[in-house]
C-alpha cells in the first residue's frame, strides 16, 4: 500500500523542521504486504523518528525500508547522544512498538551507544 510511503513524507518534514538531515533509502512503496502489517510498521517508524527528534540531539537520521521475499526490514538510525538501550529505560513509546510488533509476529531491536539504531523485522506472509 501507500501508507508507509505517505508516512515518509511526514517524517522528512519532521526531521527537516528539527534541523536533522534526513536520509531515506530503500523503497517504502510496499507490495503485497497486509494492511495491518503496514499500519504497525508506519506507527513504529513514526515513533522511532519522534524519539530521534525529542531525545537524540542528532544531526543526521537515516531511515531504510527493505522488502525481502518474506519479510520487511526497517531501520531508523541516528548519530545522536544515545541512551543505555536497556529494557528498563524503555517508556510507553518503545513498549507500544514492541506490543504492536508482537501482534504481527515482528521484532524490535534497539542498539544504542554512539547514536541509536532501531531495527524492525516483520514477516509479510501471515500464517
Ligand atoms: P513517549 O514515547 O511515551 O512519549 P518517551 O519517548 O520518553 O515517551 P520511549 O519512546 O519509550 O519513551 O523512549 C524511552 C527513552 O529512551 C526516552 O525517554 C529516551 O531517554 C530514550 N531514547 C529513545 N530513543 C532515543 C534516541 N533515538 N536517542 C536518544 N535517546 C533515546
Ligand atoms: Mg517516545
Amino acid at each position: 500500500g501507500t501508507k508507509l510511503d505517505e508516512e515518509m513524507t511526514h517524517i522528512r518534514e519532521l526531521l527537516h523542521v528539527a534541523q536533522i538531515k534526513p536520509e531515506i533509502t530503500g523503497n517504502p512503496l510496499l507490495e503485497n504486504v497486509p494492511l495491518l502489517v503496514e499500519n504497525v510498521v508506519s506507527m513504529c517508524v513514526k515513533e522511532a523518528v519522534t524519539n530521534v527528534v525529542k531525545h537524540s540531539s542528532a544531526t543526521h537520521c537515516k531511515v531504510d525500508v527493505t522488502q525481502l521475499t518474506k519479510e520487511l526490514k526497517v531501520t531508523v538510525k541516528d548519530n545522536g547522544k544515545g541512551f543505555s538501550g536497556d529494557r528498563s529505560a524503555e517508556g510507553n513509546g518503545l513498549r507500544g512498538m514492541r506490543e504492536r510488533l508482537e501482534f504481527v509476529n515482528g521484532t524490535l531491536d534497539v542498539e544504542s551507544g554512539l547514536g541509536t539504531v532501531i531495527t524492525i523485522h516483520v514477516p509479510t506472509i501471515l500464517r
